[in-house]
């Protein structure tokens, strides 16, 4: 059995050999959050434009004022966005504003906060330098340099530069489908009221979240039962789209029909369990040239197989690197007990004292337990070299997607 590690590595690398057209589109870029830049963005023009004033004060020419107590006269006033026509000679400045081009007989800023001024004499309290509070033309980007490279997944940071160069317009990767099918005879739509043993199915939602969040563009398939040929009616439907997510069904029980029926429909296994817990029975497949992925059906297990396993492969099918697992160590409050050759991903609530992280594990009722997930906002991720754990210790954390 892989380690999950392994196992993330398995996913990233058939989903990054998998055959499969990338397809592209453009949108505007107000709607391109999250999605991955097809076509690379360059600057339209030198970053800054203009030699720009990083501060509200005086432009002079340093070779007039190097020793503080100079005293020069202001001979005019240059607003950002403004052009200052003249020239400005020896013993004498500008007021110039943040923003604003420096003119080109100047070669530093005096801040406001430096200066005295009585009528348009302005005496100078410290010495001043060249290119003091400025930022010469060019020195963030060149005209027609690579801005916001193919491949990236786009954030605020990446939308404001493309803004800022003018690409309002983006080409960017089409979202990868994923298919959603829950699987369980006991399994009924959540907007219908159970029978005294049926359960609703919750797994449909946090997986279309979890996929939707993650990049992804979800179908849902409903929830099909633990019957061979209705099962496998479902999953070739959900064969349509690019990744088929499965929930339930991949256990040891009689019923538990998921593999069996992918096998039938000549499904490649790249992995049928991994070492962990929750999660343990999760498969990975490859049928018809389409990614599945059998999870346990248990929420929790659902939840956590999603994040290690699906969302690496909705990466690399939006055409970018799989983003990293955010594992971070904190400082346990309480004690911890965990038998077995596993690892555990146990719900747990992770606190800052300061800039110290703090986690306690939660009281939980094992891998269906929602109610304790709904709480944690993270997991304690504890290997089988660590059995006992003391409050102190330091140990990894996963934090719950979209709960930190
Ligand atoms: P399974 O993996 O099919 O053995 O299911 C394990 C447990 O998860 C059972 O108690 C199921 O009732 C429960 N379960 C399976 N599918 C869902 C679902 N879609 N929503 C909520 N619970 C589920
Ligand atoms: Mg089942």
């Amino acid at each position: 059995m892989l380690s999950y590690i392994d196992a993330r590595q398995k996913v990233i690398d058939v989903a990054g050999t998998t055959r499969r057209s990338l397809l592209r589109e453009s949108v505007e870029i107000e709607e391109a959050f999250g999605r991955v830049l097809a076509r690379e963005v360059l600057a339209d023009r030198d970053y800054p434009p203009f030699n720009r004033s990083t501060r509200d004060g005086f432009a002079i020419h340093s070779a007039n004022a190097v020793a503080p107590g100079a005293k020069l006269q202001c001979i005019g006033e240059l607003r950002a966005g403004g052009a200052f026509d003249g020239v400005i000679g020896p013993g004498q400045c500008v007021e110039i504003m943040t923003g604003a081009g420096v003119p080109a007989s100047t070669d530093a800023v005096v801040m406001i906060e430096h200066t005295k001024r009585e009528g348009s004499t302005i005496t100078l309290e410290r010495a001043v330098i060249s290119g003091d509070h400025i930022v010469g033309k060019g020195s963030e980007a060149r005209r027609n340099t690579l801005m916001v490279a193919a491949k990236t997944r786009l954030g605020y940071a990446e939308m404001a530069l493309c803004a800022q160069v003018g690409a309002t317009r983006l080409e960017v990767f089409a979202k990868p489908r994923v298919a959603i099918l829950s699987t369980g005879d006991e399994v009924v739509d959540a907007r219908t009221v159970p029978g005294p043993l049926q359960v609703r199915n919750s797994n449909g939602l946090s997986i279309e979240v979890l996929a939707r969040t993650g990049g992804a563009q979800t179908v849902q398939i409903g929830n099909a039962p633990d019957e061979k040929n209705a099962l496998r009616k479902e999953i070739e439907r959900g064969l349509e789209a690019d990744i088929l997510v499965l929930s339930g069904g991949v256990s040891m029980g009689k019923y538990d029909l998921v593999e069996q029926v992918l096998a039938e429909l000549g499904a490649e296994f790249h992995f049928t369990g991994v070492e962990i817990r929750p999660g343990r029975p999760a498969v990975f497949a490859t049928c018809r040239e389409k990614l599945v992925f059998g999870l346990p059906g248990n929420p929790v297990s659902t939840m956590v197989t999603f994040e290690l396993f699906v969302l690496p492969a909705i990466d690399r099918f939006s055409g970018t690197v799989a983003r990293a697992l955010p594992i971070f160590r904190a400082k346990l409050a309480t004690p911890v007990q965990e038998k077995g050759n596993l690892v555990h991903f146990l719900p747990a609530r992770i606190e800052w004292q300061g800039r110290e992280a703090q986690v306690t594990q939660l009281p939980w009722q094992g891998s269906g337990d929602v109610v304790a997930l709904a709480i944690a906002n993270g997991f304690l991720v504890i290997g089988p070299e660590r059995p006992q754990i003391s409050p102190g210790e330091w140990v990894d954390v996963l934090p719950r997607r979209g709960a930190i």
